[in-house]
């Protein structure tokens, strides 16, 4: 059976070769080759024995997703849809900033999560994707970017802020974690490489464990009531539960803060007495805010808090002495904005049925 090597991190490549007698340095080359050098043809692969090569061709691929689009907004932003099979399609989006370039991967297609919301959660969920779907966003990205060729570094912050929660995907997204970590593919700072989560409590352990890198937690709402609401898991891991795995990840994190996301939603979360909550609430988490105005997508009941009101709410967080940004609203142009990470999904849940595209009008 023909494997695809991206399915592999850096250590399950290197037993692979070993299962097929090859020496672990080999396995190391063939990873720079893969990762950093963005190549897929074995043939050009220079400096690996051509009887390798030759054996490699008959056993394995490397197969990233096809890139379906490519759009650039006006300002810079560019959003890449990736064919993930079956009618799926998952959207990365590029962000250049003047001190670094971030991309924003996606974990799964669609998401079960249902958070009220979000575009992407409104679609329902079809399934988790693979380590090469994963990964394949940010080799493909570094492709479309140049980046493959020389040493410039584009892309030097990734999140796993897209489609999906990707602690609910944990194997798949640590394995693309640990390649975008590893010096022979990727090697990214731990600190550049943010997990976001909408606070999945076991898992949120697990990954201090694991594979510790920055961390940013939904949070969205300061009260239980509120949250269970806005953001459904909030009703199997309340507030006390979350805030108690934050500062046990904060032992073990690269970083010494949690990014709470706060989505700005106008007359619902967004209250002098909300944010004033909010700071008795994270008390005891060393934290920053970012401040998400929302953007309305069709068919959802929120509308966007004004500016003066966001305004006002970061200025409450920041008099308690919390380091809060407001996240500039991007791509909007091409709907490639925080929330409107569509893409195409099968719903399997059946929750949108009659809502999805069929991913040929996609390319049309
Ligand atoms: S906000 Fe995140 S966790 Fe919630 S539905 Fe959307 S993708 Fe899923």
């Amino acid at each position: 059976m023909t494997v695809n090597l991206l399915d592999f991190d850096g250590e399950s490549l290197t037993a692979w070769f070993a299962e097929q007698g090859e020496k672990p340095f080999r396995a190391k080359q063939v990873l720079r080759w893969i990762h950093r050098s963005g190549v897929a043809d074995f043939d050009a692969m220079t400096d690996i024995a051509k009887s390798l090569r030759e054996k490699l061709k008959a056993k394995a691929v490397v197969a990233p997703p096809a890139v379906v689009s490519d759009k650039l907004s006006d300002d810079g932003t560019r959003k890449f849809l990736i064919d993930v099979g079956n009618g799926n399609a998952v959207e990365t989006v590029f962000i250049p900033e003047d001190d670094r370039g971030t991309l924003c991967i996606s974990t799964q297609a669609g998401c079960a999560l249902d958070c009220a919301f979000c575009s992407t959660g409104k679609q329902g969920f079809n399934r988790n994707l693979t380590v090469a779907e994963i990964i394949g966003q940010l080799w493909q990205a570094n492709h479309a970017l140049g980046a493959v060729h020389g040493d410039e570094r584009v892309i030097s912050n990734v999140v796993l802020m897209g489609m999906g929660e990707p602690l609910a995907n944990f194997e798949n997204s640590v394995a693309a974690l640990k390649l975008m970590l590893d010096d022979n593919a990727y090697g990214l700072s731990r600190r550049r490489v943010t997990v976001s989560t909408s606070g999945l409590v076991p898992v949120m352990d697990r990954l201090g464990d694991e594979c510790p890198v920055a961390l940013a937690v939904s949070l969205h709402a300061p009260n239980d009531k509120l949250r269970d609401q806005i953001v459904p898991i909030n009703q199997k891991y309340p507030l006390k539960e979350l805030m108690a795995a934050c500062q046990r990840y904060l032992d073990k994190a690269p970083r010494d803060f949690i990014t709470f996301e706060y989505i700005m939603l106008d007359g619902i979360n967004d209250t002098d007495a909300h944010a004033r909550e909010l700071l008795a609430l994270v008390r005891s988490v060393h934290c920053k805010f970012n401040l998400i105005p929302f953007n309305p997508f069709p068919g959802s009941p929120f509308k966007r808090s004004p500016a003066e009101r966001v305004r006002r709410f970061a200025d409450i967080l920041m008099q308690a002495g919390i380091v809060t940004t407001t996240r500039k609203t991007r791509g909007d142009d091409i709907d490639a904005a925080c929330g409107q990470l569509a893409g195409q999904v099968q719903d399997k849940t059946k929750r949108t049925a009659g809502r999805v595209i069929p991913l040929k009008e996609a390319r049309s």
